[in-house]
């Protein structure tokens, strides 16, 4: 087995990427006072009930909750190797890090079935796994693949913010052949980041007309 010696942030011996210490730096959304009753960012001090962000549009979805800040430096490394560099042993991590703000968020939702943002078979075939579902898997959560993606044709960190919304159109399709019915379902959708809310926007549009009932998100980290 690879033993790494050293906590990547502070340097001192450490069996694991991070050290206990370090990693009982990373504090929560919900220890970040008042948040956007929609999206889950913590709220500046001229936002009232919603952030910029949510008081100017619509979405499909009906609350998004975010468990970590994607701000946080150490919860960003710890992204970028594992997403990125594809380390697994960031994944697990991770999968540690959140899993107490996982469960007792998910208890507030209600729904019927939880479902995840599906990576591209381009990624998939470049990392070998899907960063969300192999966190969900780690914690063992019982999902369900109801979503295809197509290929990517540019990453969307490549393209303007404006671009983006309509760039991820026709991104996104329903599995038919999965077996489940999600007609009057209620549904939570799980991501990994919150950036801009499209994705999780457009995917709650296409599985609220094929006759979901209501979508509720999740993500991981807050951007
Ligand atoms: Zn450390
Ligand atoms: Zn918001």
């Amino acid at each position: 087995m690879f033993v790494r010696n050293y906590c990547f942030n502070c340097g001192v011996v450490s069996s694991t990427l991070i050290c206990e210490k370090c990693k009982n730096k990373i504090k929560p959304l919900s220890l970040f006072g008042i948040r956007c009753k929609r999206c889950s960012k913590p709220l500046l001090d001229y936002e009232i009930e919603y952030c910029e962000n949510c008081s100017n549009r619509k979405f499909y979805f009906s609350k998004n909750i975010s468990l970590f800040p994607y701000g946080d430096y150490l919860i960003k490394n710890l992204v970028k190797l594992f997403k990125f560099d594809g380390v697994k042993e960031s994944g697990i991590l991770l999968s540690e890090i959140i899993r107490n703000e996982f469960f007792s968020n998910v208890k507030n939702f209600e729904f019927d079935l939880i479902t995840y943002v599906p990576s591209s078979k381009d990624s998939l075939k470049e990392r070998g796994f899907n960063p969300v579902e192999f966190i969900l898997k780690k914690l063992k959560v019982n999902t369900f693949n109801l979503l295809g993606r197509e290929k990517h044709f540019k990453k969307q960190s490549e393209l303007l913010l404006n671009e983006r919304e309509r760039f991820i159109r026709g991104q996104y399709y329903l599995l038919l052949n999965k077996g489940v019915d999600i007609r009057n379902k209620k549904i939570l959708l799980i991501d990994d980041i919150f950036t801009s809310g499209n994705t999780l926007n457009e995917i709650s549009r296409i599985l609220l007309e094929n006759g979901a009932l209501n979508i509720n998100t999740l993500t991981f980290f807050r951007d």
